[in-house]
């Protein structure tokens, strides 16, 4: 698997978040990339894949749940 697209979720626009949620490593929220979010990733700032997608995190209540229950907004 190519490394140059590994990113951090906190810089990846298929983050979710809260919507009052500040960006950091430990911020959680939900990964609501096409092909993962049927797994409903609950997972922080400081994590990352090579789905990654420079942009900014979306926003929805309930993103932080566990298990996750916002509706991916993207
Ligand atoms: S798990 Fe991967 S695709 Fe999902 S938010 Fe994190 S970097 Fe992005």
């Amino acid at each position: 698997m190519s490394k140059e697209n590994w990113g951090l979720c906190k810089e990846c626009k298929w983050w979710q978040i809260e919507p009052a949620a500040t960006i950091e490593d430990q911020t959680v929220g939900e990964c609501i990339d096409d092909k993962l979010q049927k797994f409903s990733i609950r997972i922080t700032g400081n994590g990352g894949c090579s789905r990654f997608h420079e942009g900014k995190p979306a926003r929805a209540s309930g993103s932080s749940e566990k298990p996750p229950t916002a509706k991916p907004t993207r």
